[in-house]
Order: C-alpha cells, then structure tokens, then sequence
C-alpha cells in the first residue's frame, strides 16, 4: 500500500511544474485526455447500435439497411475523432518534453550556482547533482503523461464498467481484478530498478569520467603516448560488464513474472468471453450487446494493462523525482552559516588594516590532518607577501579560506579589522582579485577570458586592452588574427589553442581587469612562463600594486625574494617570516631552499 501511495507523491508536483511552463498546453493536455477517455466506449457503444440495426434489418423483409449504415457513418466520425485526439496529444506533448526539458535544466544550473566548493567536492552531493542532471529532465513530462495517461485509462475503464454493469457487475469486477496481479509484480520490480540505478551511481560516475578521458581533445595526447586507451577501455567494458550482470538477471526475472501473471490476467478476460458467447447462443442477450461486449473486453484489458505500465513507470519516475527535489532543496544553511554569519558589511571598523589571520587552523572534510595550523599573518596595504614551502604544505589552502570559499575551523581572518565572516559576498569579491594555480580556460573568445576577470565589465572592450597591457598579454594577442575577438579552444570552428606561458599572461590579465580590487593574489601564475618573461612580469606587478596588497605564491626564488614579506610553511604552520634578508639572516629552511636553487644557476 505504501508503494502504491508513493506512486502518487510527486504527481502533483509533476503538474505543478509543468502547469507553470505552460497552462496553455497543460490545460489542452487535460481536455485531449477527457475526450480520449469517453471516445472509445462511443465507439464499442456505436459498434452495438450498429450490429443490432444489421439484424433487424435481416428479421424485418422490406425493412432496408438504411439506420445501420447512418450508425456506421457515426462511428467513422467518432474513430476518426478519436485519431485526431491522440495526434493532438503527441504534439501537446513534444512541445511540452522541449520547454520542460530547458525548464529543468535552468533549475538544476541555478542551483548549482548557489552551491558552495564545498559541495562539489562531495562525491555524495556530487552523484545526487549528476542523477538530477542526466535523467530528471526527461522525468517530470513522463510523470505527467503517465498520470494523465492514467486518467485517460480510468475513465476509458469506469464507462466500459458502467456499461458491463448492465449485463453483470461480476463482469466489470473481473476486468479490473484480471489486472492486479501484474500490477504488483510491476511496482515491485520498477523499485528495485531505481536501487540498482541508486547504488551505482559511483560506477556510472566512473564511466562517465573513462568515457571523457578517452574521448575529449585535453587528455588525447597522454592517452596516446602512454598507451593509455586500452587499459581504460577494458575498465569501461568491465564496468559494463559488471552492470549488465545485474540488470539481466532483473530484466530476467521482471520479464519472467510478467509472463506468469499476465498469463493469469488473459485466462480471466476468456473467461469472461466464454461466459459472453455462452448468454448469447443462450439469446439472454442479442448479437449487438454481444459484439459490445467482446469490444469492451478487448478494450478493456488493454486498458488495464496501460494503466499498468503506467503505474510502474510513474513509481518510478517519482523516484528518480524524489532524488531531483532532494536535490533542488538541499539547504546547506549549516555550512553557509560557517562561512558567512548574515551581516553585510561593506566596510570594516578599521580601514587601512589590511588582511590578518589570527591562529588560523583548517582541515578539509573528510580528511585526516589539518592542512593549516595556528597560521597568524599580517598584511598592510602597499606590501607584498610571497608563501614559500614544498606542494602540500598548505599555500593554495590559505588562500582558499582568504576568499572565503572555505571557513576556518578555528581562529580568525579579518578583513580592514572585520571578520571575514561578517563582509558582504559582493563587497568582499570587489575587494579581492585571484588567479589560482587551475584558472579556468575558458573556449570562448580571448577577450572574454580576459574581461571574466571582472564581470561588470565582461564585455568592456577598451577594458580588455588595458588589462591585457598590464597582463603583458597585449603584443601577443594584437598579433591574433581577429586581435581580442579571436575565438579560442578546439571545441570550435577556427578556435586557436594558446601555449601554456600565454594563458597565464591571459590569466595575470584577468586579475588586473579588478581595477577596483585592492588585494590581488596570484597563486603561480608565472610557473609556465619563461624567465625574461617573469621578471618583466614581476617588476610590472610591483609597480601596478604599489598601493595595493599582493600576495603571491612562486616556486622561484628570484621572484620571492622582491615581495616585501616572506611566510614559509612547512606541513601548514608557518615556521619561519620576515623579509629576505632576515630570512637569509636567520640561515633556517628560507636560507636552505633559496642556496639550493641559487645552487643551481651557478
Ligand atoms: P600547496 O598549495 O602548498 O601545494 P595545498 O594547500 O593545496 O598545498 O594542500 C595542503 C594539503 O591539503 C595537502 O595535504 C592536500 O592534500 C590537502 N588538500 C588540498 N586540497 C584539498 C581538497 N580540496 N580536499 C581535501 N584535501 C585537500
């Protein structure tokens, strides 16, 4: 009983979403489904009148065929209407399919853009997004067809009785009691299809992934150099293989006990044909109530096996729906509640004093050891800071809870004197420029990546050039064939492809499109470009960051040395600061790093 009220959860949520993409539409649907209801009973109706006419016709010498064929006329009509219905019905139902589809879609986006990292690094939140994502576009119209479909079957099934009430209620029992033994095999086995579906949303995820690797433009050259795509491949097919396993053995045992009791469900309806014949040759009923009735029967068990399938499918499209609006109103109050306490402050209590961390430690969920711990730092504006330490040892992670995409577990960053916690999302941004080490390359034209660096101004053209001279990205990009229009990436026509060191210039330029923002973070920008280049790079940043606070992560020496403040991190904690000099002075591990590479030009 529970599953069969499941069956009906979402349904008015269905309706509801699709009422809203067009009532137009929605309210055709519902009319074409009453009229495809009644229309078939008429026509077994007409098929009775007729047939009785033809007897009479035959009894009565001189009477002529006259009335029977009027009937038949009728009945041309009323199929032919019928046939214009169901057309009807497939074309409201496209249209709907394509707005519904985008409808959802934009739903699943719009909510993902209020997401934060955090969730995109849980692999569980991750799966509830991918599920939503490739089947539930396609889920809400099923649901909807089918439950109107439904409708359509029970009205069909409730005129077919009234009229078999006449000649036995017995009869009309039978047509929907002949039904219900594949009616449970079929919810029984649409719930276990949706767990199988559930559980293996990692291994799909995985496919998904093998079949990207294989198959995009930015992994072809490993993959064929290694000699990669074998061994993926045959991973894809094992995992193919492994699922195939068990849907077989589903489709197998679904298919089997769909047999058995749909075997059940036709002896029933023959005996209700046989009980039919057997009234008639006893004439308790006349030739034309017994074509009716054969009519209703065949009718009617068709249409108590729709309405079957129909069923099963809807229990199963409100599972995959369930796991659509799990997603649509997942709340991450908690978590946005520790990065972000609700104030909007736009300015702090003490302007001009810069970035703090106070005793700032950090662990990633899930992970065992603290990637920051008891990290304290100042910055003033007008200084630069540059992190040094071996890969792992936390830079990146600072700079993740700086921009507030993570929260620190304990201690504080504070911003002019103000908690980060407590600043305005848009204040805060505005304040802020980064490039990371995976900035984003975007396939869209190159002075777009250059103006993604400052949305309101995304399009600024006279913007893009400016940046682009600061970024030292200009020469390169004027030499373009279209200049700042030139369309970039393989995904499309005449996309160019730029080398490594020009899409950190493109990179660095995109951080000088925040005109605005006074903390400009670079997280090894420079790593791809060559050494003329990175000098050039540096003595530039200095000299358009005079004012402003910088903080910079850099391998090279040559470039850590210029920043007016250096932090080294070792396992996250900071165990040595200060200028380079006073590093140099102190001989520890800033001392160590920096002769070992000095070491190394010599
Ligand atoms: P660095 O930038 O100095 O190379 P990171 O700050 O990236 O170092 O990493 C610090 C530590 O945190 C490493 O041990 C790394 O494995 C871990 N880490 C980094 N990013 C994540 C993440 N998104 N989830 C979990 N752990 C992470």
């Amino acid at each position: 009983m529970r599953r069969f009220a499941g069956v009906f959860r979402y349904s008015r949520r269905a309706v509801e979403l699709v009422w809203s993409t067009s009532r137009g539409l929605t309210v055709g649907l519902a009319l074409l489904t009453l009229a495809g209801g009644v229309l078939p009973a008429g026509v077994a109706w007409v098929g009775k009148l007729i047939v009785d006419a033809v007897v009479r016709a035959i009894a009565e010498t001189g009477h002529d065929a006259h009335e029977a064929l009027l009937w038949v006329l009728l009945e041309g009509v009323l199929v032919a209407a019928l046939a214009g219905v169901q057309r009807s019905l497939g074309v409201c139902q496209s249209l709907l399919r394509a707005m519904l589809g985008n409808r959802v879609n934009v739903m699943i986006l719009d909510k993902a853009l209020t997401l934060e990292l955090a969730h995109f690094e849980d692999a569980e939140f991750y799966d509830k997004m991918t599920r939503a994502r490739r089947e539930a576009s396609t889920r809400p119209l099923s649901l909807v067809t089918r439950t109107f479909g439904l409708v359509q079957n029970g009205i069909s099934l409730a005129s077919y009785g009234a009229i078999l009430l006449a000649f036995s209620p017995w009869a009309a029992l039978l047509l929907v009691a002949g039904g219900l033994p594949s009616f449970i095999a079929e919810t029984k086995y649409s719930g276990e299809a949706f767990r199988l579906f559930k559980w293996r949303a990692p291994e799909t995820r995985m496919q998904m992934y093998l079949e990207t690797v294989i198959a995009r433009e930015d992994h072809v050259k490993e993959v064929k150099l290694f000699g990669l795509g074998p061994i993926l491949l045959a991973r894809y097919q094992g995992i193919f293989t492994k699922l195939f396993g068990e849907d077989r053995d589903l489709t197998l045992r679904r298919g089997l006990w769909g047999f058995i009791l749909g075997l059940l469900s036709t002896l029933t309806f023959y005996a209700a044909y046989a009980w039919i014949v057997l009234e008639t040759a006893a004439t308790a009923i006349t030739l034309g109530q017994m074509t009716m009735y054969l009519l209703l029967f065949k009718q009617g068990q068709a249409a108590v096996s729709a309405s079957l399938s129909a069923i099963g499918g809807m229990y199963e499209d409100n599972l995959y729906l369930s796991n659509l609006y799990e997603y649509l109103e997942h709340d991450p109050v908690e978590h946005r509640r520790t990065l972000h306490d609700g104030s909007r402050a736009t300015a702090g209590p003490a302007p001009g004093d810069g970035v703090r961390f106070e005793g700032v430690s950090f662990t990633y969920p899930g992970a065992q050891e603290p990637a920051l711990r008891e990290v304290s730092l100042h910055l003033l504006p007008g200084r630069s800071l540059a992190l040094v330490g071996e890969n792992g040892s936390g830079k990146t992670t600072l700079i993740t809870l700086l921009t507030r995409l993570y929260a620190p577990a304990s201690g504080r960053i504070l911003l002019d004197g103000l908690d980060l916690r407590s600043w305005d999302e848009e204040a805060l941004r505005r304040r802020v420029g980064v490039i990371f080490q995976d900035f984003n390359r975007y396939q869209l034209m190159v002075g777009e990546n250059v103006g993604a660096g400052d949305v309101a101004h995304f399009a600024d053209e006279a913007r893009w050039q400016d940046a682009a001279e600061k970024g030292m990205a200009h020469p390169f990009i004027a030499s373009m064939p279209r200049g700042y229009r030139t369309q970039l990436g393989r995904w499309f026509k005449d996309g160019r492809e730029l080398s490594g060191g020009q899409w950190q210039k493109i990179a660095l330029s995109r951080a000088f499109m925040r005109s605005g923002a006074d903390l400009l973070v670079l997280d090894e920008p420079t790593a791809a470009m060559d050494a003329e280049a990175e000098a050039a790079v540096f003595e530039h940043f200095r000299r358009l960051t005079r004012d402003r606070m910088a903080i910079l992560i850099s391998h090279r020496f040559s470039t850590v040395r210029m920043a007016d403040h250096i932090a080294v991190l070792h396992q996250g904690r900071i165990i040595e600061q200060g200028t380079h000099d006073e590093l140099m002075a102190l001989a520890g591990r800033y001392a160590h790093l920096f002769t070992l590479q000095a070491a190394g030009y010599r």
